[in-house]
């Protein structure tokens, strides 16, 4: 494996953000330390060097958190303002992420390891998607009902109360703005809870919030780790709805977790995510949508085509076409203009996705690119590909997070389709062909939320759902369906 490109610490950059002690909570539109007095530190991959201390709030934190947003999402400030009003300032927002654009990706970069055209990327998406918001309010519409001639029949949508937002390392800002839209346009007041790896894009975006005319206190922000603050807000009765972005192990315990008041969950978890190359497809372009598929972001998205499947007649020349695309995924700092993948997103992840080496080994899989690691320190994991794999090894079943891979061969359309849905996930796929009635036949019995053809990863900023099967997740974000989950349905019947 080539040495990672490194960068100078002089040549790194140093934001202001990160001066001026540890970073506090937002509660009530107030920046406070948390009740304790505790905080932990949130870390550079790149360097494993700690960035700043975090405030990491308590159950009594929570507590306040909850009580302040109640008092926010109540008061006429925001209960009354009108859809247009709605607009505008999700439009502001927009705007100040936006001319703030360079610093939020510098501090995506820094936390999470991500490389820097991706961290811009993240940024540019999260803008867009606000914008798609702000488009809502004045579009949020009940229905009228056939009813008796005495009658009068209609519905409402009304906003569900104090709505928490829990989400993960990999995408910290993108995934906190895809809660933050819904939330704002329906009326919601929102807690963000932001993991413990990457809690600072959140938190700037708390004090950009300050400079709209956004209600203070109508969204909060509580850092800590998932067992205390997570633990504490989800089990919390004043929160009406969680919607959570992480593993499925967490999102089964918070299913568990939320049923005191039965509070409405979205979960968008894990996946293992099939990409299936016909031997008719343009191989050149699915092999560099399938190293795309899985080393964007080094391999830790949710989407990732961490399954691959070819058929048989050109299982050679795509295994060299696939070859030479990751020859060109470069590791290395962030912020190093050549570099593609950055490191691994914490020393944790590192030992977890670097012990599948050992585990494909162990099961008689053959690591057939990669799995070899730097003898510099650092956490680079480079692209590697496993074959020799059934659908019943470890390395075909769960979630790795990382830049790998499994592939493995099929006969026929059939064998393909059932070795894809063989999976306890179903989050995304893909499929490679110019036959068009095959490409089509596949999107109907492929069994995941989203199914690419001819293309591998594509995202819009709000206007298609977005969601998994099976043990991808329950509901979805984006679409017009997002909307039902942000609000609750209420039916009204006049008697004239
Ligand atoms: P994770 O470990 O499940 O953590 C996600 C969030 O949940 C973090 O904020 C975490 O806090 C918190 N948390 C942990 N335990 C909790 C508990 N008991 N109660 C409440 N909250 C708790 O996931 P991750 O490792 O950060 O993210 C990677 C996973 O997310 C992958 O499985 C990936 O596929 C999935 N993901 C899914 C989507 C999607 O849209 N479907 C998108 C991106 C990622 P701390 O980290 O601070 O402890
Ligand atoms: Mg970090």
């Amino acid at each position: 494996m080539p040495a990672p490109l490194a960068l100078a610490p002089a040549d790194r950059p140093a934001p202001a953000f990160l001066r001026g002690g540890p970073k506090k909570l937002l509660i009530g539109g107030d920046w406070v330390p948390a009740r304790s007095g505790r905080t932990f530190d949130t870390v550079d991959p790149t360097t494993e060097q700690v960035l700043t201390g975090v405030a990491f709030a308590g159950p009594e934190d929570v507590d306040l958190a909850v009580a302040a947003a109640r008092r926010a999402f109540e008061d006429p400030s925001w209960a009354a303002v009108t859809p247009y009003q709605r607009s505008r300032i999700l439009l502001q927002i927009a705007d100040v992420v936006e001319a703030n654009a360079e610093e939020l990706a510098t501090l995506e970069s820094l936390d999470m390891g991500a490389p820097l055209y991706l961290s811009r990327w993240f940024v540019a998406h999260s803008v867009e998607v606000i914008r798609h918001y702000a488009g809502w309010p004045t579009k949020i519409y009940g229905q009228t009902a056939p009813s008796e001639p005495d009658q009068f029949h209609y519905t409402l949508r009304r906003p569900l109360g104090v709505v928490a937002g829990i989400t993960g390392w990999n995408g910290p800002l993108l995934q906190a703005v895809w809660k933050l839209g819904p939330a704002l346009a329906t009326g919601n007041a929102l807690i963000l809870k932001p993991a413990q790896q990457s809690p600072l894009t959140t938190l700037r975006l708390g004090e950009l919030l300050q400079t709209t005319d956004l209600p203070a206190g109508v969204v909060g922000i509580l850092t800590g780790d998932g067992l205390v603050t997570g633990e504490a807000v989800v089990a919390h009765d004043g929160v009406d709805k969680v919607s959570f972005t992480g593993s499925t192990a967490v999102g089964k315990h918070i299913l568990r977790t939320s049923t005191g008041n039965l509070k409405r969950v979205t979960l968008e978890l894990g996946g293992k995510s099939p990409n299936i190359v016909f031997a008719d497809a343009d191989l050149k372009a699915a092999a560099a949508g399938a190293a795309l598929g899985f080393c964007a972001g080094t391999g830790q998205g949710c989407v990732a085509g961490s399954r691959i499947f070819v058929e048989d007649s050109v299982r050679e020349e795509f295994g060299h076409l696939l070859a030479d695309q990751l020859a060109g995924y470069t590791m290395g700092d962030p912020f190093h203009p050549d570099t593609h993948m950055g490191p691994l997103a914490s020393r944790a992840h590192y030992e977890r996705v670097t012990s599948y080496f050992d585990i494909a080994r162990e099961e008689g899989a053959r690591l057939r690119l990669g799995g070899e690691l730097a003898d510099n320190p650092g956490l680079f994991v480079p692209p590697t590909v496993i074959d020799q794999v059934t659908n019943d090894m470890r390395v075909s079943r769960e979630e790795i997070f990382g830049p790998v891979a499994t592939v493995m061969s099929f006969a026929d359309e059939a064998q393909a389709l059932r070795l894809a849905n063989e999976s306890d996930y179903g989050l995304a796929s893909a499929v490679w062909t110019t036959d068009l009635s095959r490409a089509h036949r596949l999107a109907e019995g492929l069994q995941a939320g989203t199914v690419w053809v001819n293309t591998y990863g594509r995202m819009t900023a709000g206007t298609v759902p977005f969601g998994g099967y099976k043990q991808s997740g329950i509901g979805r974000e984006h679409g017009t369906q997002v909307i039902d989950a942000y609000t609750e349905t209420k039916t009204v019947m006049v008697q004239l």
